[in-house]
C-alpha cells in the first residue's frame, strides 16, 4: 500500500495501474518498460505539463473537433492507465477507439476490447480488415472503417515506425509522447510531450472550452500551430538552469 503523502504518490500509483494490466493480461510485458523509459522524462520535466504540452494540447483538441473521421488509438498501456478518461475523451470529440497493438495478439486485442466495453465503451472499432503500407503484417493490421480511413488520428505512446507510416499516409497524427527526442515525436503532426495521465483529461477540457469557439477560431489555431517550435520549447530540460532549479524544487 502506497501511503498518500508519499511525495511521488501518483508516479507509484500510475506504475500499479502498469502492473495491474500486465496482471489482467491487458498489457504487454514490453509496457512495463515502455512505462519506465516515459518516467525518466517525467521525472525531468518534474512531473508537471509544461507551457508547451497544454499548447499542443489546445491543438489537438481542435484538430479532432475539426476533423470528419477522428480516431482514438488504444494499447495496452493506454488501457491500464486512462481507460475511461480515453473513453470521455471520444465521447466529447465524436472520435471512434480503435485497439492497435505493437506487440499484437487477438487475444490482447480481444481482452482490451472487453474492458473498455465494461467501462461504457460504445464506438469501436474491431475488425483488423486493412494494412498500413509500409508496416510488416501484424503491425499494419488496421480497421477499414477506423484508423485506415481517419482523417485524424490520436496516438499515445506509438511507436516511430507507426506513426511515420500513418503521417505518410497523408493523416494528421497527433502523438502524446514524453520523450521530444523520439522518432514518434519528432514525425507527429502534432506533439503533446507530458504523460497520458494528465494530457488526455487535458485534452478534453480544451475540447468542452472549444464548443463555444466557432470553427474559424478553432482552424486559426491549428493553421498558426507550429510543431516543431514548440517541440524545441519542451527540450527546456537539456539547459543547465532548469536543471538545477529543478534539483532545487523536486520532492527527494
Ligand atoms: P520511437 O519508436 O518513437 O523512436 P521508442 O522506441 O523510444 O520511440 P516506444 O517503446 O516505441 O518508444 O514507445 C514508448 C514511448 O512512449 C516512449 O517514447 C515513452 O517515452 C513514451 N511513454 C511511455 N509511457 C508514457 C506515458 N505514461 N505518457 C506519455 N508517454 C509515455
Ligand atoms: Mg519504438
Amino acid at each position: 500500500m502506497i501511503p498518500k503523502n508519499h511525495p511521488r504518490y501518483e508516479s507509484l500509483m500510475t506504475r500499479e495501474l502498469i502492473v495491474e494490466g500486465v496482471e489482467k493480461g491487458i498489457t504487454s510485458m514490453h509496457g512495463l518498460i515502455a512505462q519506465g523509459r516515459g518516467e525518466a522524462f517525467d521525472y525531468l520535466i518534474g512531473e508537471k505539463t509544461t507551457e508547451s504540452a497544454l499548447m499542443a494540447e489546445k491543438v489537438a483538441a481542435a484538430a479532432l473537433l475539426l476533423a470528419k473521421k477522428p480516431v482514438i488509438s488504444v494499447n495496452g498501456n493506454v488501457a491500464a492507465l486512462v481507460p475511461s478518461e480515453i473513453i470521455k475523451l471520444s465521447g466529447l470529440v465524436n472520435a471512434q477507439l480503435e485497439v492497435n497493438l505493437f506487440h499484437r495478439t487477438e487475444e490482447r486485442v480481444n481482452k482490451i476490447i472487453q474492458h473498455l466495453r465494461s467501462l461504457g465503451a460504445k464506438n469501436l472499432c474491431t475488425k483488423s480488415d486493412a494494412l498500413i503500407p509500409g508496416l510488416e503484417h501484424d503491425r499494419g493490421k488496421v480497421d477499414s472503417s477506423g484508423i485506415f480511413s481517419a482523417d485524424v488520428v490520436l496516438v499515445p505512446l506509438e511507436d516511430g515506425d507507426r506513426c511515420k507510416a500513418l503521417v505518410d499516409l497523408g493523416k494528421t497524427v497527433i502523438a502524446i509522447d514524453l520523450n521530444p527526442l523520439s522518432r514518434t515525436a519528432q514525425c507527429a503532426t502534432i506533439t503533446i510531450v507530458d504523460n497520458i495521465t494528465r494530457a488526455v483529461p487535458n485534452i478534453s477540457k480544451f475540447a468542452e472550452k472549444h464548443k463555444n469557439r466557432n470553427e474559424k477560431e478553432l482552424q486559426k489555431l491549428v493553421k498558426e500551430f507550429d510543431n516543431k517550435k514548440n517541440l524545441a520549447n519542451s527540450l527546456l530540460w537539456t539547459e543547465p538552469h532548469f536543471v538545477y532549479n529543478q534539483l532545487r524544487n523536486f520532492p527527494i
